[in-house]
């Protein structure tokens, strides 16, 4: 049946010069000439300028004269082409314009909280209180689309590959994940509660076990943590889970997924294939973090051997504490003015590092080394050290005259936390990060646990699932922190992408595994029970990923927060600012609930 409101979408315009069409959609501008009125209509596909002439059609041009910004209306006219000097290159239909004959106003609205077009700058708030408003901007419009055709892409390329989705409930169980449950109670049973999934982590584990093979959801998951830019309490996975393959069938299929979603999505973005896969310890070292940013390079390197005997004694002391001196090289930045270098002083405090030591080597860059000597070298503390001991410390960081060299100096941790900070800092000033550029790696090697001093026992780093190397179960009851997870991580631009591991299978390493990480017979009965009891009845060998789409679309978006890609999001201190959850219930609801509020 013909629609009633449009023939065509805006966009679609050129192709129809000299013939009559429908448009609808609302009004992004109005420019009232006197004699002539333009305005040009928004549809989802774009703009499309019609214009009002009194001569043509003075009952249409009457109606022009109520409309206002983003009045949805709808006009009927016949496609021109604009008069020459007045075509638009900046929209895709600049060229033609809309000679309107008739013109109906379909809805009114009030003025905007803040306008359409693209300007950024409106404050957050006020466009997540209006976040159906803020969804109409082109370029959340732009975001939502792409994030459709992402997951689009997805499920078509693990269709084609003998996946399938399958949902699992939002009523749950806790699953580990490493954050806090959101609770749901539940009426028909005081006093207990269901938990929203932190991930579905055991129901495809269980899927596997029924013989599914090769499962997938775009998931949904739930976890009440603190937030951050990059966080929500509820986002989406790409679940996956898989029989009978080793890490690396994981692995080469998110790589061809994700070579494939690039090409097509965004072949502008270059890749680097094949992926880097890199181990856990040689990320720590190289970068301070495990999750690098591979676009540049500005490598970390260990100095302790080189200054341990040197006459400074902050790093003196940083050694002999068990600590070590770590460093990189900021190519070209030997002039820094001492008000620079007192702000990275600064910036390496904030994030949590004593200070920093700066040493900028004079000379052209590309200099030789042999001519360097101490008077060349500007630092608070050149007297301390020997120009052998300079030479070393440059030549370890692929330095050279003219880099300014940054070193910190404590825990393993503090400095590899301040260091990669500043290392993303200094890409940044550096102009770097290219944003046509997407590194994807795989870090794997990851311990399997790691000691929690303030609890006094074992966490998984991963989760409780995966596997251990079949090498390292010795070492499970010897030495657990020296356990090789079968854990991989897949990391992007300095962003963790997902995690994911081969799982065990066998109940036996399952159960000792819990009971490492200091669950109780007990709680291993009621909280995994169903668990182990399923890998007694046949499990086979598995393992998956799950890749987070919200940030993915973000980087695909070049965008800096998922919430921007996200339709309605929370707030960063996860409230939602357009229906004003969460709020307060009744008494009635309580009651029913079995509930009573305590006072604090
Ligand atoms: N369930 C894990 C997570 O949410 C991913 C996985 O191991 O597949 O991080």
């Amino acid at each position: 049946m013909a629609n009633r409101y449009r023939t065509h979408n805006c966009s679609e315009a050129g192709r129809h010069i000299g013939r009559g069409i429908s448009v609808a959609g609302w009004v992004n501008r109005r420019r009232d000439h006197g004699g002539l009125i333009f305005i040009d209509l928004r549809d989802r596909s774009g703009l499309l300028q019609v214009v009002f002439n009194p001569q043509v059609a003075a009952e249409a041009h009457r109606i022009a004269t109520e409309m206002r910004p983003e009045y949805v209306v709808r006009i009927t006219g016949e496609v021109a082409r604009r008069p020459a000097g007045t075509e638009n290159p900046g929209i895709p239909t600049g060229e033609v314009e809309l000679i309107a004959r008739e013109a109906e106003i379909l809805n009114a609205s009030r003025p905007m909280p803040f306008p359409m077009s693209d300007e950024s700058g409106i404050d957050e708030s006020v466009r997540l209180k209006y976040r159906y408003l803020d969804l109409r901007r082109p370029q959340m419009q732009q975001n939502m689309m792409l994030r459709h055709r992402v997951i689009k892409f997805i499920r078509d390329f693990l269709d084609a590959r003998g996946f399938i989705e399958i949902e699992t409930p939002i009523l749950l169980k806790s699953t580990p994940e490493g954050a806090r449950d959101y609770l749901v109670p539940s009426r028909l049973y005081p006093g207990k509660f269901y938990a929203l999934p932190q991930s579905p982590q055991q129901l495809k584990q269980l899927l596997m076990v029924s013989g599914f093979e090769k499962y997938y959801q775009i998931a949904r998951c739930f976890r009440d943590e603190d937030q951050r830019a990059d966080r929500q309490p509820e986002f989406t996975q790409l679940d996956l889970e898989m029989s009978f393959v080793d890490e690396e069938n994981v692995l080469d299929l998110m790589e061809e997924l994700f070579t494939s979603l690039m090409a097509e999505l965004k072949p502008e973005i270059r890749i680097v294939k094949p992926f880097p896969r890199l181990s856990y310890h040689e990320v720590i070292e190289r970068f301070g973090t495990d999750k690098p940013d591979l676009r540049f390079g500005l490598e970390l390197a260990d100095v302790s051997d080189i200054v341990e005997d040197s006459e400074f004694g902050v790093f003196r002391t940083a050694i002999a504490g068990g600590g070590i001196v770590k460093g990189f090289a900021a190519p070209g930045c030997a002039d820094y003015s001492r008000k620079q270098q007192a702000e990275l002083v600064e910036f390496a405090r904030a994030r949590g590092g004593k200070g920093l030591v700066t040493m900028a080597i004079e000379g052209g860059q590309g200099g030789s080394l042999d001519d360097l000597t101490l008077d060349k070298v500007h630092s608070a503390v050149t007297r301390f050290f020997t120009i052998d001991q300079v030479r070393e410390m440059v030549k370890r960081l692929h330095a050279g005259p003219g880099d300014l060299l940054l070193f910190a100096a404590d825990k393993a941790e503090v400095v590899n936390t301040v260091l990669s900070q500043l290392r993303l800092e200094m890409a940044n000033r550096l102009g770097l990060t290219d944003p046509n550029l997407m590194v994807f790696a795989f870090i794997q090697d990851h311990p399997l646990m790691e000691w929690n001093q303030e609890g006094n026992r074992w966490d998984s780093m991963h989760h409780p699932f995966t596997a251990p190397y079949d090498e390292d179960i010795p070492l499970l009851d010897t030495d657990p922190g020296r356990v090789r997870a079968r854990h991989y991580d897949f990391v992007c631009n300095g962003y963790e992408l997902s995690s994911g591991s081969i799982r065990i299978h066998d109940s036996r390493i399952q159960e000792k595994i819990f009971s490492l990480l200091s669950y109780s017979d007990e709680e291993i009965r009621e909280r995994f029970g169903h668990l182990l009891e399923a890998l007694e009845f046949g499990a086979p060998p598995h393992g998956g990923i799950a890749p987070g789409i919200d940030r993915l679309v973000m980087l695909l978006a070049g965008e800096d927060n998922i919430r921007e890609v996200i339709a309605f999001p929370k707030t960063k201190s996860a409230t939602d600012l357009m229906t004003n959850a969460p709020d307060a219930v009744s008494e009635d609801q309580l009651r029913e609930l079995h509930l009573r509020l305590r006072a604090h």
